[in-house]
């Protein structure tokens, strides 16, 4: 299976890479183990994987070195390994360019299905073909057209709510800190103004979702940020 994706597994802990190896073979992915940060940026770099699983806590230097390395060069998926609860570190890893994060100890099915949203992410944003229909549940945006319908009926977004909409739809499967929403939608010097992205969420999930109190794809990740996720 040669053509499967290749996989780097940065991680000093024996017993989670024991894991992560477990389950990868099931899976028929390719992998490559590294178990301090430089090796990690030396494997990266070397073997150019499609995607990196990024344990923080290394033994030589910070994971987040890592992120910071592998994003001069290149733009392999990254899926930050975390403990519970740290969401200042998460908020850190994103905005440095990751893609995602699991928390440990985390489930064999939840971190196959961030794999394969991230390599889908790439495999789109490689071939340029980001598709100008995006389709969930009941939601249809054409973001060429700007018409958003739900449930075939088409619904006003204001031009915010819209480019809103738009940013969280280009990285469908991905969480976005708040402060990567506020730059994206409203400009760099806004980057602190958490209350817009309040009030704009609420409104685009009144417009949007059948059950705004309870919604199915505009979620929330406690302490962190945005994630629209394709149901
Ligand atoms: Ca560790």
């Amino acid at each position: 299976m040669t053509n499967m994706p290749e996989l780097l597994i940065v991680e000093d802990d024996p017993q989670i890479r024991k894991f992560l190896r477990a389950t990868l073979a099931v899976e028929q992915y390719r992998f490559q183990e590294a178990e301090t940060a430089a090796e990690g940026i030396a494997q990266a770099s070397a073997r150019q994987p499609d995607l990196i699983l990024l344990d923080l806590g290394l033994p030589d230097l910070d994971g987040m070195e890592v992120i910071r390395e592998v994003r001069k060069s290149s733009q392999t998926p990254i899926i930050v390994l975390s403990a519970r609860g740290q969401e200042k570190e998460k908020i850190a890893a994103l905005d440095l360019g990751a893609d995602d994060f699991i928390s440990k100890p985390f489930a064999v099915g939840e971190l196959l299905a961030r794999i394969r949203a991230a390599l889908r992410r790439a495999a789109t944003i490689s071939n340029d073909a980001a598709g100008t229909i995006f389709r969930t549940s009941n939601l249809e945006a054409n973001l060429e057209k700007r018409v958003v319908r739900v449930g075939g009926v088409e619904v006003h977004l204001t031009p915010v709510e819209f480019r809103l909409l738009q940013v969280l739809i280009r990285h469908a499967g991905k969480v976005l800190t708040q402060r990567q929403l506020l730059v994206e939608v409203w400009g760099p010097q806004s980057s602190e103004q958490a209350q817009y992205l309040r009030v704009y969420m609420a409104q685009l999930r009144r417009k949007l979702e059948a059950d705004p109190a309870r919604p199915r794809f505009l979620l929330t990740e406690p302490g962190v940020g945005y994630r629209l996720v394709e149901v």
